[in-house]
């Protein structure tokens, strides 16, 4: 295996970003396989477990880039390189090919690994987890993904928000760095088990996103920008929509 492999979980799209910075932008999603992270309402458990590791292709960066194109029939597009823990693969000859070819690629990462290539990135989303995820965050690690970053990557905070010890959280991270654009995404359960893809309960969802919009408001909190999960109003919990 070549030091540039790269864990693939899977290719898909095109479809359009459900979130963040981005939402609504055609792309196709290289989703990589392992993470580092283990947060308990995880609805990516299957590019994440070692059990799934069977499923996961290691593949050249041609390969890989040779599926975007395929899918894209061609035609430049976002790449939104997701995971797991894309910051763990070696996705720089990925990113290279990409660029070449008039392609733009997006990241988004917990914020606890800083590889070079995130300055070749047009969008980095760093999204630290919190409290509700049962996982801690190393501040000085997401300083290093910033500073990897730079000036020419366009990068914000994305926080997901179940509750208020989340939307604390949030605040916290808004504090420490406000010249970094912040979004709240309102938190989706887990899917009850491997395998299982119910119907989220869209009522519950919109309920939250309601909440959270609502104290956003009471605090004049007018920086952030609040918004749900797109993909799942509309596909619901399935995998590669
Ligand atoms: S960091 Fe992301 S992919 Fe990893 S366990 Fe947490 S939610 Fe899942």
């Amino acid at each position: 295996m070549s030091r540039d492999t790269i864990t693939v979980s899977e290719v898909f799209g095109p479809t359009v970003q459900g979130e963040g910075a981005v939402i609504g932008k055609p792309t196709v999603f290289v989703r990589t396989g392992g993470c580092d992270y283990r947060c308990v309402w995880c609805d990516s458990k299957y590019a994440v477990l070692p059990e799934y590791r069977g499923e996961w292709r290691r593949m050249s960066p041609g390969e890989v880039f040779w599926e975007v194109q395929d899918l894209s029939g061609g035609r430049p597009i976002l790449v939104t390189l997701s995971g797991g823990n894309p910051a763990l693969q070696p996705l720089s000859g990925l990113i290279d090919l990409g660029r070449e070819g008039g392609y733009t690629f997006a990241v988004e990462t917990q914020g606890t690994v800083a590889p070079g290539w995130f300055r070749d990135l047009d969008y980095l989303t760093l999204s630290p987890k919190p409290p509700s995820s049962g996982m801690g965050t190393d501040w000085a690690k997401l300083e290093r993904c910033l500073e990897a970053a730079g000036e020419g990557t366009s990068t914000v905070f994305k926080v997901v928000v179940f509750d208020d010890a989340d939307y604390g959280y949030a605040r916290e991270v808004a504090a420490r760095y406000p010249g970094v654009p912040m979004y709240l995404q309102v938190g989706n359960d887990e899917p009850p088990g491997p395998g299982v893809e119910p119907e989220p309960d869209v009522g519950r969802l919109l309920g939250r996103y309601e909440w959270l919009v609502e104290k956003v408001l009471a605090d004049g909190w007018n920086e952030v920008t609040v918004l749900p999960q797109l993909h799942v109003l509309l596909w619901g919990n399935k995998r590669a929509v």
